[in-house]
């Protein structure tokens, strides 16, 4: 008997998950499922804000044009024009659902103080002080809390996707829903989405030992999603922060640009400034040289971390102007009016992800992917900041009125005979699904082994395919997490699954799923930077696209030519059961 059979299913609860929720209550019933507390992810650490054109100094063509720019030719220029002409109104439309955004005096001809960001050529990032994604994320959620359709699983962690591969169903294959973990029943359960299935996960900082990311951000729906036989692309585009306070307890706190922009200066261990050897513009270039140019120091000296000093513009000042870093940094017993702030670069987003089309879709029939577990086409190369949030709004806008306006659902719409044979097309009642079997699993008695790979990814990630990449470090990270993986993979079939189970096997594959993107591509473009390859190619100008083989999806068309000599990488993943 399938467990919870729900008309939507919903993996994720940050802006992406809870914005899909509240509108789909509307078309049926939806299931929100969520690994931690229903606030936790990315959604929730945000600070700058969110962009959308409100001001009339500037215009839809200008956003379109910084995006492009940013994206270094790999953006779909249709779904930039797509997200930034409708960002105000799903602006208008938070707004309206109770979001409090800081007001200002600062722009005569609009109600909000916008801010500048990096690469914005306007002012036009709305923002709720530097708290902007913790109120995004509270109004979201009060605001689906008062749903009716909405039932809500928190604790609860997607193990795998159920396709009707589970059926022995020829492919191409549909997604039914999600075997997912009761973490504190310690039971596996079956959800089944009656109407679609939406990855809604977020993005994967953890893959790498330094990280801006929340602890949940394991790039899980993008695991489950290859492991499914979905297309992945870009997944070499990862954008690092350039600084990230470096401390043991600090896991993850952003020492905001803004620093720099007063008047900050990077230095090594012995306090000698070096970004004047790098760009003209030192300590203010782009935030992709400042993170090469730390990154290259760390190279050199082997040392752990830069500093960063803001002592020259006083303990007043400084106060006054950052007075939550100031307090951040106290907490961990940095003052930094009198000391000098240790920092590292960190991963902070992946452009890359489980590739949709223009409302949402992936590859695979019945699933969708919103938010930044997508690859839209909206970034390309190089994110513009602020764009992310937007792009989950305006995402999970898109799916819900394609869903709203086809009426009857995917279900009933598969092109796919083979798929309609097993489901039952008259009714929206769904097959009966294999429970998840443990087979032979027992519990572990040896957890060492995951915090050993755990720890072992992070750091072979962050050392050979972090900011700056060369041929012979990705080869050496293949050769390692390759290893990993087979062990990894072992263990996983071995013993009961676990929360950090769960996540070690995702962290494995998506860092497989970079090296593998990463070398695939003999250019350096955007946020991938290669030294062997150190120019941009024109010919490309292609996405790098991942499959599990043998596929059973035709590839999409026009979005560039798959790039030959795949390493093989898929089919290795028995299906659960
Ligand atoms: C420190 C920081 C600052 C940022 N600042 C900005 C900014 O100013 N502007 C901007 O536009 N962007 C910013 N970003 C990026 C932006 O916050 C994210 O891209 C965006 O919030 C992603 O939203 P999401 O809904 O896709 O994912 P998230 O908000 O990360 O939510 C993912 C959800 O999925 C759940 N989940 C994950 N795996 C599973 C699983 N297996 N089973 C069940 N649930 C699961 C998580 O628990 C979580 O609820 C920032 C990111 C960080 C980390």
């Amino acid at each position: 008997m399938n467990e919870i059979e729900t008309d939507f299913l919903i993996l994720g609860s940050g802006i992406a998950g809870l914005s899909l929720a509240i509108k789909l209550s509307k078309l049926g019933t939806v299931a929100l499922v969520s690994k931690r507390e229903f606030l936790e992810g990315s959604t929730l650490h945000a600070q700058g804000g969110i962009a959308a054109v409100m001001s009339p100094e500037d215009s839809f063509e200008r956003h379109i044009q910084d995006t492009l720019k940013a994206g270094a030719g790999l953006c779909r220029e249709d779904i930039v024009r797509d997200v930034v002409e409708e960002g105000p109104t799903r602006v208008k439309e938070l707004i309206d659902w109770g979001m409090a955004f800081t007001k200002g005096a600062r722009d005569e001809d609009s109600a909000y103080e916008l801010g500048l960001e990096g690469g914005h050529s306007r002012r036009r990032v709305l923002h709720a002080g530097d708290y902007t994604g913790s109120e995004i994320a509270k109004t979201l959620l009060k605001k689906a809390q008062s749903c009716s359709n909405i039932q809500f699983f928190d604790y609860h962690i997607a193990v795998d996707l159920i396709t009707t591969e589970e059926l022995d169903a020829p492919p191409p294959f549909t997604c039914l829903g999600a075997y997912v973990l009761d973490i504190r029943a310690e039971k596996v359960r079956t959800f089944l989405g009656r109407r679609a299935t939406f990855l809604a996960t977020g993005g994967a900082g953890k893959v790498y030992l330094y990280t801006t990311n929340p602890d949940v951000s394991s790039g899980d729906g993008i695991a489950m999603a290859y492991r499914a036989g979905a297309i992945i692309s870009n997944m070499e585009f990862v954008q690092f922060h350039p600084t990230c306070l470096y401390h043991p307890d600090a896991k993850s706190f952003l020492i905001s640009e803004a620093l720099r922009g007063e008047g900050g200066i990077l230095k090594l261990k012995d306090g000698t400034p070096f970004m004047d050897a790098y760009h003209p513009d030192k300590e203010l270039a782009p935030r992709d040289i400042v993170a090469r140019a730390i990154d290259n120091e760390l190279k050199k000296s082997g040392d752990p971390f830069v500093y960063l000093d803001i002592r020259h513009k006083g303990a007043e000042f400084i106060k006054n102007r950052f007075p939550h870093i100031y307090q951040e940094c106290l907490r961990f017993g940095i003052d930094i009016t009198k000391d000098m702030i240790p920092v590292v670069p960190a991963a902070h987003y992946f452009c890359g992800g489980v590739q949709t089309d223009d409302v949402g879709r992936t590859s695979i029939e019945g699933l969708w992917a919103i938010g930044e577990v997508a690859c839209t086409g909206l970034h390309g190369a190089n994110r513009l900041a602020s764009n992310s949030l937007l792009e989950g709004l305006v995402f999970a806008h898109r799916a819900y009125e394609t869903l709203r306006t086809e009426g009857r659902g995917l279900r009933t719409e598969s092109k796919n005979a083979a798929a309609n044979s097993v489901l039952s097309t008259q009714s929206s009642k769904l097959p009966a699904v294999p429970p998840w079997n443990p087979g032979k699993a027992r519990n572990s008695d040896e957890q060492v082994v995951i915090s050993q790979n755990w720890n072992e990814v992070r750091q072979l990630m962050w050392n050979y395919v972090g900011i700056v990449r060369s041929n012979k470090r990705l080869d050496r990270a293949y050769r390692r997490i390759e290893l990993l993986q087979q062990e990894i993979h072992e263990y996983y079939w071995d013993f009961l699954i676990t929360p950090d189970l769960i996540e070690l096997r995702n962290i494995a594959t998506v860092a497989e799923l970079v090296v593998e993107s990463a070398m695939m591509r003999k250019e350096s473009r955007g946020l991938h930077f290669n030294l062997d390859h150190p120019e941009l190619e024109p010919q490309w100008q292609k996405d790098t696209i991942l499959q599990r083989e043998p596929s059973p999806y035709p590839l999409p068309s026009g979005r560039g030519p798959t790039p030959v000599g795949l390493p093989p990488s898929g089919g290795r993943w028995p299906k659960a059961g």
